[in-house]
């Protein structure tokens, strides 16, 4: 009787390397494996799991959602669409949400709205605009999104790619600001890149790019799909430098761990270019996604969650910490996000990751030697205190303590 995982290996195509683990269950901050153990979550599926596993609030919407209405498609209008919207654009103190599912779409559809208000609203010569993006960025997988990906894994063997994007480097504002001509039409960032490896900018950056989109008459776009709705103990990433971007692309935890929910918010006046028929997905603001992201929006108006991030985020930042010296080379830590440097000559990141698993905790490597935790945002001080014990413990077995 061949395992699950020699089904995933033989029938599935194999584009991921997943640890050898089997999650069967899960509730809170942990997961039980099909060998009955239990592991600590310091993943949180890349952020989309910030309320931890089956929230009883988010269970409970998709639950009365499922007995209700599932799918109508925008052929028709349905209840939860409407107030889906006006309570995301409120939250983001924008006008209007573009609703679709993956974080992916979100990018691509951001994209095609900066280009289209370029050419209506701006004025730039059709098919000329062009969109900065920063080094070391990831905004998905798409054709489009991985054709301005640094990564070469990512982008090798998929062109020829269309072009229209101009790359300078993260955290760079004077960079950004001799990128800008008269074709230019917004400038994409993660405000803290977190696939490559938590990178926060420093800090005039972000207020730069603010500074530079107003002057040069460029939309902002914030990728906070990563990064926003909790993640750093704000609603946005953004929030921490004060600025307020043009266009937030939100996805992951919108969606509460149940369903894939993304979204483009911003005011009337670029978001609304599009018109019937120019832009769609047959799933994007289906009455289940709606339904769980305004339970989530919900979650999110309690504003001592962002405390309690914080708190726990000093914590972890100063537990890692302890670690440099002893195996880790670089800590960077914003809320309940860290990026951890493993000192390469000791163990690649995946190495750790393994072990952080033997011990029972779940964590994902990025680029080679680095970690990331991004732990629910509900984590107690025990189980960060778990967490980094059991990393402390993996590097000691690699003969560093
Ligand atoms: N943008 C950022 C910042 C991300 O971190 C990700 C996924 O990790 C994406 C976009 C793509 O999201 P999805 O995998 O849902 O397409």
């Amino acid at each position: 009787m061949p395992s699950v995982i020699d089904l995933e290996l033989r029938h599935g195509a194999r584009n991921y390397h997943p640890l050898d683990v089997v999650l069967e269950s899960a509730r809170g901050a942990w997961a039980v494996g099909s060998d009955g153990r239990r592991y600590l979550d310091f993943l949180a599926g890349y952020s989309s799991l910030n309320f931890g596993h089956r929230h009883p609030v988010l269970i409970e919407a998709a639950r009365k959602q499922l007995d209700r209405l599932t799918l109508t498609s925008r052929a028709f209008h349905h209840d939860q669409l409407g107030p889906f919207c006006a309570e995301l654009a409120e939250m983001a103190g924008k006008d209007m949400v573009l609703p679709m599912n993956t974080g992916a779409e979100a990018v691509e559809s951001a994209i095609k709205v900066a280009r289209k208000w370029g050419y209506e609203v701006r004025g730039v010569p059709a098919d000329r605009a062009t969109i900065v993006v920063a080094e070391g960025n990831f905004h998905g997988r798409t054709t489009t999104i991985v054709g301005f990906s640094g990564d070469d894994n990512a982008r090798a063997g998929f062109g020829p790619f269309g072009g229209g994007f101009r790359t300078v480097p993260f955290g760079d504002a004077a960079a950004l600001a001799d990128a800008f001509d008269e074709t230019t039409v917004a400038v994409l960032v993660e405000p803290v890149q977190g696939e490559a490896g938590v990178i926060v900018p420093p800090p005039d950056y972000l207020p730069a790019v603010r500074e530079l989109c107003t002057r040069n008459g460029a939309l902002f776009i914030a990728d906070e799909i990563q990064s926003g709705l909790g993640r750093t103990g704000r609603t946005f990433a953004c929030d921490h430098w004060g600025v307020v971007p043009d266009v937030y692309v939100l996805g992951k935890a919108l969606g509460g761990g149940i369903v894939p929910v993304s979204a483009v918010v911003a005011d009337a006046p670029v978001l609304g270019v599009l018109s019937p028929g120019q832009h769609g997905s047959t799933f994007g603001g289906n009455p289940m996604g709606c339904a769980v992201a305004r339970a989530v929006i919900g979650l999110l108006k309690d504003r001592t969650i962002g405390d309690t991030v914080r708190e726990r985020g000093r914590q972890l930042a100063a537990r890692l910490s302890g670690l440099e010296g002893r195996g880790v080379v670089a800590v960077r830590c914003l809320g309940l996000w860290a990026g951890i440097d493993i000192e390469p000559s000791l163990a690649s990141g995946r190495t750790v990751c393994e072990g952080l698993a033997e011990r029972g905790v779940l964590a994902k490597d990025t680029h080679g030697s680095t970690l990331r935790f991004a732990p629910p945002l509900f984590v107690t001080a025990d189980e960060v205190d778990f967490a980094v014990d059991a990393l402390a413990d993996v590097l000691a077995a690699q003969g560093r303590d």
